[in-house]
């Protein structure tokens, strides 16, 4: 009985194992075909640091209101009723009464949390691209810290009047954006048409 089996099973083998061979083969293959395309590396996510379209970066609002003071102006003078001169105005001011929430625009990291005279308390925020968001005149309490990595819509600051150099319009947001090192119009990012 044993031997007839063993006989059987061979005769099997000899007769149909080119088959089978051939099946377990293109199973294999397609198992392996399979595996490689399920491990292919998934695509480099652009978490908060990775290349930004810059066609397409919207800002969060820097502050809830966005009631604009003074425009962008790259060339055109502007008045500056403080310092009596005409000068450009590579920022938009936005108004707000003191102590007013100011917004990380934008996923990123502090780079410099900073004060001079004529600008105050200053936040830096690169949010990746090539883009810095520089937001000026806050309060001197400034919640974040340089190296910290905050997210879109967190508080980052309160709107003050410590500008001395824009001091004449009282408290606001003087909000900048570099784009590779040149100061470019935030409204570019930021729909200020409409408060
Ligand atoms: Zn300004």
């Amino acid at each position: 009985m044993q031997a007839n089996k063993y006989t059987a099973i061979s005769k099997f083998f000899k007769k149909y194992g080119y088959w089978v061979g051939l099946g377990l083969s293109i199973a294999v293959l397609i198992m392996v075909v399979t595996l490689a395309v399920v491990n292919k590396p998934a695509p480099m996510e652009d978490e908060n640091f990775g290349p930004v379209n810059t066609d397409t970066v919207t800002f969060t609002n820097p502050v809830t209101q966005l009631d604009t003071l003074k425009t962008y102006s790259n060339s055109a003078l502007q008045y500056n009723s403080t310092l009596n001169l005409w000068q450009a105005h590579k920022a938009v001011d936005f108004a707000a009464e003191e102590g007013t929430e100011v917004y990380a625009v934008m996923d990123g990291k502090v780079t410099e949390v900073t004060y001079n005279y004529l600008m105050g308390n200053i936040v830096k925020l690169d949010i990746g691209g090539g883009i810095t968001v520089v937001y000026a005149s806050l309060a001197s309490d400034v919640p974040v810290k340089a190296g910290d990595e905050v997210k879109k819509g967190s508080v980052i600051g309160k709107v003050s009047n410590t500008a001395k150099s824009e001091a004449n319009d009282g408290p606001h947001l003087h909000l900048e954006v570099l784009l590779n090192g040149e100061l470019v119009d935030p409204a570019l990012y930021l729909d200020i048409s409409e408060k």
